[in-house]
């Protein structure tokens, strides 16, 4: 810092007009068993440096270089080292609604949510997705696409070309709330907001830029905050119009689209017509991603991969709703890129990424009846870099390269132990679960200590939660009763 400037600043903060920020820390963690994910890397025993900003400035095999220095050396003894897994399809706010619906296929249990969903409001919702977005680091996973819940009920159709009343907004910063609570809880992410059809074009498109403008004023600047996206909605829209809107808002804005897409078994032929609206709209493209798309045709996946879009697969949700099995090596071999999520955690339930890479490489073995249908570097692949690349964002994420933020696990496979390493990712893949994930850290900063956040006091939050989920279940009731 400059000689004036320095005089200024301790002027400035003896008057008490400026606070002087401490300065962010620095970490070498050597001794590391490294995954980077860079492809074309093979695991190695190295080191990892962060420096200030956050970012990775150094990753490599051996000992560090006798000068290096940092606030804080770590020796991780052998401890696994590899990027913080990314959720490319999330919906936080739901974390306190598992379990619902347990018996029920996609429309039924999306009701079983809706009947405590429709009573919360913007405050409630602001704790509930801190709530999920807590969860999600404490489980390794720092970076996700996240759907926030709309202010918009009771227009909503559960299934297909289901005929509902008109949808009304709830008042209250609705999706301010939901980007407030993911900064607040130390989650990197992006966040989509839907556009609910209440009002007229203008309306929609002024509420859109009324959480653009939120978001770019509050959260411009913070290195967690990645972008904004829109959360598609065509798939419960009874005309194409909402796709040429979508369209419309995509080009305009320059934002990317996820859109929830031929997830369910049911009325497959009517929802297959839609996507050639999307097609038709002009939507399709390397912004726009199908979130599910399960069931597909050669002819629809022909047109999504020459346009440049790409999927988000949801292997424990599609699983847990009897959705059925996207065809992963198929999709591959139409060019089509992969990311993988976790869904709701109201029917992901355990937002567990280790067993999510799991129950994915199950799903396509077993379909395929095939061990080699998927590799476990690939299943892995798909739930870091993979998923990274489809939301635009694998410059900053994914692996561990210098110049990417330093967000990464320490997982220990001897804790409890779990035999000799015989194949580094296998090993990670398959042997290693929640319980040998150790230290999560985002931006070279440590978020999570063990089962303990760093971030928030889980007391409140759990306080706060109770409480309002409390209040939800007895205006359902009232409203069971009234039926
Ligand atoms: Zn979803």
């Amino acid at each position: 810092m400059k000689h004036r400037a320095l005089l200024f600043v301790l002027f400035a903060a003896a008057l008490g007009c400026v606070q002087l920020a401490p300065a962010a820390e620095t970490l070498l963690i050597r001794n590391g068993r490294i995954i980077t994910m860079k492809p074309g890397d093979a695991p190695f025993i190295g080191y990892l440096a962060t420096g200030a900003d956050g970012k990775i400035i150094a990753v490599a095999e051996g000992e560090p270089p006798a000068g290096m220095k940092a606030d804080h050396v770590i020796d991780a003894g052998g401890k696994f080292i590899a990027p913080g897994f990314i959720s490319a399809h999330s919906h936080l706010f739901t974390s306190p609604l598992r379990g619902l619906g347990h018996t029920e296929t996609l429309y039924g249990w999306g009701r079983a949510n809706q009947r405590l969903n429709q009573h919360a409001n913007a405050e409630d919702v602001y704790w509930f997705a801190l709530h999920g977005s807590l969860d999600f680091l404490r489980n390794g996973i720092t970076t996700a696409y996240d759907f926030s819940i709309s202010p918009a009920v009771g227009g909503q159709a559960v299934g297909v070309g289901e005929k509902v009343p008109g949808p009304v907004l709830r008042p209250g910063p609705f999706e301010e709330n939901q980007i407030r609570a993911k900064a607040d809880a130390g989650l990197r992410f992006i966040d989509s907001v839907s556009l609910p059809r209440v009002g007229t074009r203008e309306e929609i498109l002024a509420r859109l830029e009324k959480v653009l403008a939120y978001a770019k004023e509050n959260y411009g600047s913070n290195p967690l905050f990645l972008k904004m996206a829109i959360s598609g909605g065509l798939q419960r829209a009874p005309t194409k119009e909402t796709a040429f809107l979508e369209a419309y808002v995509m080009k305009t804005y320059g934002l990317m689209n996820q859109s929830h897409f031929l997830e369910s078994p049911e009325r497959v032929p009517e929802q297959q017509e839609k996507f050639y609206w999307y097609a038709e709209a002009g939507a399709l493209g390397p912004n726009f991603i199908f979130g599910h798309f399960i069931q597909t045709n050669p002819d629809i996946l022909r047109i999504a991969a020459k346009s440049g879009a790409s999927m988000s697969w949801q292997p424990m949700s599609n699983s847990r709703l009897g959705s059925g099995v996207a065809d992963i090596p198929l999709y591959r071999a139409f060019g089509l890129k992969v990311g993988v999520g976790l869904d709701d955690q109201s029917c992901t339930d355990l937002s567990d990424p280790f067993l999510n890479l799991r129950i994915g490489l199950a799903l396509i073995r077993t379909k395929y009846k095939d061990a080699k249908a998927l590799s476990v570097y690939d299943m892995l692949y798909l739930h870091t870099l993979g998923s990274a690349e489809t939301l635009q964002i694998a410059d900053k994420v994914g692996s561990l390269e210098p110049g990417k933020f330093a967000d990464f696990l320490v997982v220990d496979p001897m804790d409890p132990d779990t035999g000799p390493v015989h194949d580094p990712i296998a090993h990670y893949v398959l042997a290693c679960g929640l319980r040998n994930l150790k230290q999560v850290y985002v931006g070279g900063k440590l978020v999570a200590d063990g089962t303990h956040l760093l971030t928030q006091d889980e007391a409140v939050v759990r306080r706060e939660v109770d409480t309002r989920m409390a209040r939800l279940e007895a205006a359902a009731a009232a409203l069971d009763e009234k039926k």
